[in-house]
């Protein structure tokens, strides 16, 4: 080992390859931001070790509290959906978890719509009920149902506008106020609105999330979805506007050893000046070919909150419709199909999709198309949907008429209505 050291020529050192004297210059500027990677951090002396501060971004302390890259996005994020503070994490769904582990305790009860993201419901029954904390489910139509579920021991409650799934937006202003009324925490499920339909910290428009608006505790987004924007890549963010609450967040995520690569928050922070118009070209198209389905006789039910009759149409209205006509919604929509048609037949029709692909998640350039079983999912049929077999669709970037003609023939060949 001695010998092999002593052998290297020093012109080549490894060492002089790790400790190299050289030091770009300064003023580098270009669109898009440098990546910084690390897990170690240097500090100066151990003074500056021992006395750095990462809670408050003031500093650096290790790769997986923040580095310039991650620092960077939360800040984007945060004015894309008007918070003030923001956390990454690996996935949406581990911005739900980071939200219920960091605020729910033993004994704690959480309130979850009964139209939710179905693994937000999983966990409540998995880990959050291990843990000796429960949860109920209630009525996303109905705020009253939610005022009488709430208890002394209800800590959290779940918000989502629309349920990802059945599409009914809820009357979020009024959810939110019931909780803040019983001084319940609540969480939005932010993902379909992405900070751009609606603003989560000003309900009402008014305020600007700042004193006296009425805004949710936490808003919880799959940057998976619109911010990334491409199907590759899986991340999720937790917004607050109370550095109280942000620092619990904060420290549970510590904690947990939660953390995003840089690589990733890169591609992210690439495709957020996009974000609105992509957003706005994926709704186009869904209103287009929602507009068409309720036109087909195999359309039981059209589930889209920006179409009259869809449940609760008025809410979406109320909330993201501020200069009627210029409202915008998700590139999402479900069509309930005829209860005439078999599970089998409604398969066959997906599957005889060309342009639409079959898979989870949404918000890349390509359609998508799931059937869902609402019977498994849901305490009961819900009194608002019709019986049928629900199929969401998730327009990409494609061309509405090229979709259209695709669902077209998938239709004419597996659900004929003759
Ligand atoms: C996709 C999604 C999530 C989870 O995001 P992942 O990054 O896939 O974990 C959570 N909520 C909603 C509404 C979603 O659509």
């Amino acid at each position: 080992m001695q010998k092999d050291l002593q052998n290297l020529p020093s012109e080549t050192s490894v060492t002089g390859l790790i400790h190299h004297p050289y030091t770009p210059p300064a003023g580098f500027e270009a669109p898009q931001p440098g990546v910084f990677k690390a897990s170690t951090v240097y500090f100066p002396t151990v003074a500056h070790m021992r006395q750095r501060e990462w809670k408050d971004k003031s500093a650096y302390t290790y790769g997986l509290h923040g580095t310039p890259t991650t620092y960077l996005l939360e800040e984007r994020l945060c004015t894309l959906e008007g918070g003030l503070q923001c956390v990454l994490v690996p996935s949406g769904l581990a911005a739900l978890a980071l939200v219920a582990l960091a605020v729910l305790k033993t004994g704690d009860e959480v309130l979850i719509p009964d139209n939710a993201y179905g693994p937000n419901k999983a966990l409540a029954d998995g880990e959050l009920r291990h843990f000796g904390i429960t949860h109920r489910f209630y009525d996303p139509m109905d705020p009253q149902d939610l005022s009488r579920q709430i208890t002394p021991r209800t800590r959290l409650v779940w918000l989502e506008a629309p349920g990802s799934v059945s599409m009914e937006f809820p009357d979020l202003p009024e959810m939110v106020r019931r909780c803040r009324e019983r001084g319940v925490l609540c969480a939005l499920d932010n993902t379909w609105g992405a900070g751009l339909a609606f603003k989560p910290f000003d309900l009402l428009g008014d305020g600007a999330g700042g004193e006296g608006s009425l805004a949710v505790d936490f808003s919880a987004h799959a940057l998976t979805k619109y911010p990334s924007g491409g199907g590759d890549v899986l991340m999720g963010s937790v917004i607050t506007r109370d550095a109280a609450l942000h620092l619990q967040i904060k420290l549970c995520h510590m904690r947990l050893g939660l953390g995003v690569a840089a690589n990733d928050a890169e591609t992210v922070l690439r495709s957020l000046p996009s974000i609105a118009l992509r957003y706005a070209a994926h709704d186009q198209t869904a209103r287009t070919l929602a507009a068409w389905w309720q036109k087909q006789p195999q359309c039981a039910q059209l589930l889209h909150p920006a179409f009259e009759g869809a449940p609760g149409h008025a809410h979406w209205q109320a909330l993201c419709d501020h200069a009627p006509g210029a409202g915008l919604a998700a590139g999402l929509f479900s069509v309930m199909i005829d209860a005439r048609f078999s599970q089998a037949q409604v398969d066959a029709f997906c599957d005889g999709l060309k342009l639409f692909k079959i898979g989870y998640s949404w918000g890349g350039p390509v359609s998508l198309v799931v059937p869902y079983d609402i019977a498994s999912m849901r305490q009961a049929w819900p009194g608002h949907l019709k019986q049928g077999t629900l199929v969401r669709f998730s327009t990409g970037l494609e061309s509405a008429q090229d979709l259209m003609l695709d669902l077209h023939q998938a239709l004419q060949a597996h659900l004929p209505m003759a």
